[in-house]
């Protein structure tokens, strides 16, 4: 199995003190769409700017299609192409020239380089301003400059940081179609986001990452089948000793009287009642929790 990125055992602590990266890692196949998806602060921008190497990492290791990027950095970068959030081109410059200076860096020849990035613009709907300077265009059309620029030298592996932050919703499903069809062209994609729904879109595989340690590391589908389930608080008529088992539900004593009910969509709430009645359960109130079940569900991860 050839892996486009292997990470073992990497760990990032800041000039601060700041434990960005507690060890991890992971493991994306080749021609994968993969997310790493966590809420702000998790350590998603810190892993890619060590891919990246803008970042130095404190220990660990990455490789780049079996290159491993502390042992040759040219050849690992040369098959890569990363979009950061930062903007990282001059904004004086005309988009077309920033673009042919990419690939200059690369070493494509100009009169090679002349067409690709003719096409690459037209692509990303960016040929109409290839003489407009860099800074008069909108942040939806600067993250596309950017990615025209990670993609120029046709690298195996494509890593975006949060592609979409801050981009209106039509060139976010604009940006979503191109992204799929590179892939299905070859590209192996990895991304980070924020938005559930964006990895959810376009990725097959999904990894959660959480104060720097990884949560979960998985198929897309199979996460979704999880998140098929809705979170109840129940307050019983009488306190019990011990939690009731009631087959296809997951039930947790929150204290004597409180029962949490994790149901799957396909079961009805109703046919709960229903058993635990026969085990002469009655449920006084009942109240509906999202947050608890995103616990619940992050607990199940760390179990597993
Ligand atoms: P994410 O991209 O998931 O939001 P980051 O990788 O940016 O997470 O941040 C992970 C942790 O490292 C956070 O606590 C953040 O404050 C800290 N951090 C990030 N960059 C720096 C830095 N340059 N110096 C010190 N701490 C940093």
């Amino acid at each position: 199995m050839s892996f486009a990125l292997e990470i073992k055992n990497l760990k990032k602590v800041y000039a601060g003190g700041t434990e960005a990266l507690k060890g991890i890692s992971l493991n994306v196949k080749e021609g994968d769409f993969y997310a790493l998806l966590g809420p702000n602060g998790a350590g998603k921008s810190s892993t890619i700017g060590i891919i990246g190497t803008l970042v130095t990492k404190t220990s660990g290791s990455v490789k780049i299609f079996d290159v491993d990027i502390d042992e040759n950095v040219a050849i690992a970068k040369s098959m890569l192409g990363v979009v950061s959030q930062e903007i990282n081109f001059s904004q004086f410059e005309k988009v077309h020239d920033i673009v042919i200076t990419q690939a200059g860096f690369y070493g494509i020849k100009k009169s090679i380089a002349e067409p690709k990035v003719e096409e690459m613009l037209k692509r990303l709907g960016l040929w109409d301003k290839r003489n407009d300077q860099a800074r008069t265009l909108s942040g939806g059309y600067k993250r596309r400059l950017m990615i025209a620029k990670a993609l120029i030298h046709e690298p195996k592996l494509l890593i975006l940081d949060e592609p979409t932050a801050g981009v209106d919703i039509e060139l976010r499903r604009e940006m979503w179609s191109f992204l799929k069809e590179i892939n299905e062209k070859g590209t192996t994609i990895i991304l980070t986001t924020h938005y559930l729904e964006e990895a959810e879109q376009l990725c097959r595989n999904i990894g959660i990452i959480d104060y720097g340690e990884i949560v979960a590391d998985t198929s897309m589908k199979d996460l979704l089948s999880r998140l098929d389930v809705q979170g109840f608080i129940m307050d019983l008529d009488k306190p019990l000793e011990k939690e009731p088992t009631v087959e296809g539900f997951e039930l947790k004593l929150e204290d004597p009287s409180t029962l949490f009910a994790a149901v799957n969509k396909d079961k009805s709430i109703n046919s709960l009642f229903g058993e635990l009645n026969k085990l002469g359960i009655k449920v006084k109130s009942m109240r509906n929790e999202s947050n608890r079940l995103e616990e619940l569900f992050i607990e199940m991860i760390k179990k597993k």
